[in-house]
């Protein structure tokens, strides 16, 4: 794909032609998103532009950018200090800025550099989502309005993060969710490539920041890095590497610090299950645990409480119901994200009296630690080995979850790194070559 490409002087003779060309220059387009440190300052924004620049060798560029560093932390901080329960779409209305910052001033050093490039926001390039605050999911995107956007510009920079509904309302995807823009831009293109560029070399086998000899992954297959990503590793939003998977598109993760390192392929990777049976340790210590007490047993009511959680949009996860002491009564225990736990407190203490349960408790103190490999399916050893190390290393497993390509462990938050580290050391995930 990328030696088909013309020269970015070609490129911009092609941008200006009629729509049929529009639509083959579609095709030739690079999408490339940078995060938040990498755009952390007017240094590191400048350095990005370096990079931009190279890659328009290939031909036009569609750069997606998050927020500045930390930003999007300040304006959730500020918000609280507003107020002690932010309005939802006011709060969208706030965090949809930080990103708005970053793009401008990438726009600027790249014009600065006489590169025609300009920033949008996603309203402007057509970015539609539901129309549910903080955690919306794009539901479409409007290609002409991309492409015509490439009408005078050889760059343009979106918005990572955000999106808008319909009725014109501004919306963001969840924390993490400028990768998922990026992506989302990729598939409306009909593109089979997207690059996200981090501060890291690629996805590893643990994260790199916590566990110093866990070993970078040369490439890893999109089932594995969605459990990776839902269950806590940071580096990749999990609905970017679903909606990768979906239209089939490579998604490269590389070092924006370090440019010519090739980073990690995510991609389809039938064959990589054959040879590894466990990929990586992750760890979410943005959970809590929740217990419904004495719900009466008796058909119906599991679906009510799940309902009345999804009606506010609230996703929950573990959901553990077993045999109970007590005949006609049971206990429904689950995790939640913590930012969600208010929310979830609130809905399930409305319900108690109605169901006739006898109250909530929750544990904010938790971590979810898991294992993920694509080969683990019937393999009881990998549990047994999980269970006994943690064991060995007095951890206490609160709860236990499983599926064919994973296994989670609820432990104290405290313990949660200390348990990371043993559990990827027995499974010699450091030692490795050429993985
Ligand atoms: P960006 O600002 O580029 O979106 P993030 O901070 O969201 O970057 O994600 C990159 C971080 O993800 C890394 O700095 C690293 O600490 C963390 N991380 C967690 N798990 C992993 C992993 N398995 N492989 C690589 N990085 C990981
Ligand atoms: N700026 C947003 C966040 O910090 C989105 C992103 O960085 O992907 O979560
Ligand atoms: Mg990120």
């Amino acid at each position: 794909m990328t030696d088909s490409k013309p020269s970015s002087n070609h490129s911009i003779k092609i941008i200006a032609g009629s729509d049929k060309i529009m639509r083959r220059v579609s095709k030739l387009i690079s999408v490339v998103k940078f995060g938040g440190s990498s755009v952390k300052n007017i240094g590191r924004i400048q350095h990005v532009a370096e990079i931009v620049k190279t890659r328009m060798e290939d031909g036009p560029v569609l750069v997606v950018v998050s927020a500045m560093g930390d930003t999007t932390d300040y304006l959730i901080k500020l918000a609280h200090q507003a107020s002690s329960k932010p309005d939802q779409r006011e709060l969208d209305h706030l965090l949809a800025t930080g990103e708005q910052i970053s793009i401008t001033l990438l726009a600027m050093v790249l014009r600065n550099m006489n590169i025609k490039a300009s920033s949008y926001t996603a309203s402007q390039v057509g970015i539609f989502t539901e129309n549910v605050h903080n955690k919306a999911r794009i539901v479409d995107i409007r290609k002409q309005t991309l492409l015509d956007s490439f009408r005078d510009n050889e760059v343009i920079v979106v918005a990572g993060f955000q999106g808008v509904t319909t009725g014109g309302d501004v919306t963001t995807l969840g924390r993490g969710g400028s990768d998922t823009t990026a992506v989302a831009l990729a598939a409306a293109l009909g593109l089979i490539e997207c690059d996200i560029y981090t501060d890291v070399d690629g996805i590893y086998t643990a994260d790199p920041r916590v566990i110093p000899e866990a070993k970078l992954l040369e490439r890893i297959s999109y089932d594995e890095v969605v459990e990776m990503a839902r269950l806590g590793a940071q580096v990749i939003h999990p609905r970017a590497v679903e909606l990768a998977r979906q239209y089939e598109i490579k998604l490269r993760i590389r070092n924006t610090f370090k440019p010519e390192h090739t980073g990690t392929v995510i991609d389809g990777g039938e064959d990589m299950e054959v040879y590894r049976t466990v990929s990586g340790v992750a760890v979410d210590k943005d959970q809590s645990s929740v217990c419904i007490m004495d719900v009466p047993d008796v058909p119906g009511i599991a679906g009510e409480i799940m309902q009345a959680l999804a009606d506010k949009n609230i996703v929950i996860d573990m959901i553990m119901q077993a045999l109970y002491p007590t005949a006609g009564l049971n206990n429904m225990t689950f995790t939640v994200n913590s930012s969600d736990l208010d929310e979830t407190i609130d809905a399930l203490e409305k319900m108690t009296g109605r169901l006739g349960a006898k109250g909530v408790i929750f544990d904010s103190d938790i971590a979810k630690v898991s294992l993920i490999g694509s080969g683990m399916a019937g393999q009881p050893a990998v549990a047994a080995k999980l269970f006994t190390v943690l064991g060995k290393n007095k951890i206490n497993i609160k709860m236990i979850s499983g599926s064919e390509k994973k296994l989670t462990c609820v432990v104290a938050a405290s313990q949660a790194d200390a348990a990371a580290r043993v559990i990827h050391e027995a499974f010699g995930l450091g030692d490795r070559e050429g993985t």
